[in-house]
């Protein structure tokens, strides 16, 4: 079991998944909370059916699985139903995302989460890594990945910490703004600082 959780956060679009899949590269597991989200409402899981119950048919593709931008829709216009949503959701991703971090078994693991100072999971690691991207770049990233507008990607943005508190709260930063091998470079040498740290 792995003792030291490090923490890497981010805004949408600031390179998160790529950022894990470099560290993966170098032996380090990971733990995407988006991922976990994501798993806990496959088809046939609990949290499925009760969404299912509460808004009907239309939550649900054609292949079963969640209808995510529906569901959406629905919990940006409305509060309560995001709360409602947060209270069945939250208790299964955290106890799923606890489970995976015990059986990592490399000689730290990254726990990769958006929210990650929102939802004070930054209180289980060890240390964080923020990433810092302009918010132009952040939302150009966004737009080209997901296809969405500029509008859409600036609510998603509205709902996160500012980068500047991100950076604020983080032992390290890595700066997300230049190409891919740049950014191996950079994830390289916090992966070393990381090592060096712990073996102090
Ligand atoms: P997040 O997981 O934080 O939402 P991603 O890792 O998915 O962000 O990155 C957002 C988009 O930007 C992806 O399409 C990714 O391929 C791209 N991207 C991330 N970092 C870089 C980079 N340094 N150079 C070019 N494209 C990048």
């Amino acid at each position: 079991m792995t003792q030291t959780i490090i923490g890497l956060t981010g805004g949408i679009g600031s390179g998160k998944s790529t950022i894990a899949s470099l560290f993966a590269k170098l032996n380090v597991d990971y733990i995407d909370v988006d991922d976990v989200a994501r798993e806990v409402v496959k088809p046939g899981t609990e949290l499925l059916g009760l969404i299912h119950d509460r808004y009907g048919p239309s939550m649900l593709n054609d292949d079963h699985s969640l209808n995510r931008a529906t569901l959406r829709h629905i919990i940006f216009n409305d509060l309560n139903e995001k709360k409602w949503l947060e209270s069945i959701t939250h208790p299964i991703i955290r106890s799923t995302t606890m489970e995976k971090l015990h059986k990592s078994t490399s000689k730290y693991c990254l726990l990769v989460h958006p929210l990650l100072f929102e939802t004070r999971q930054n209180e289980i690691c060890s240390d964080v890594i923020s990433i810092s991207v302009p918010q132009t770049l952040q939302i150009e990233r966004v737009c080209k990945r997901d296809y969405s507008t500029k509008e859409d990607a600036l609510k998603i943005i509205q709902t996160q910490i500012s980068n500047q508190e991100r950076i604020q709260k983080a032992k390290y930063v890595i700066e997300n703004t230049g190409n891919m091998n740049e950014l191996g470079d950079k994830v390289y040498a916090v992966h070393q600082q990381i090592l060096n740290n712990m073996n102090e």
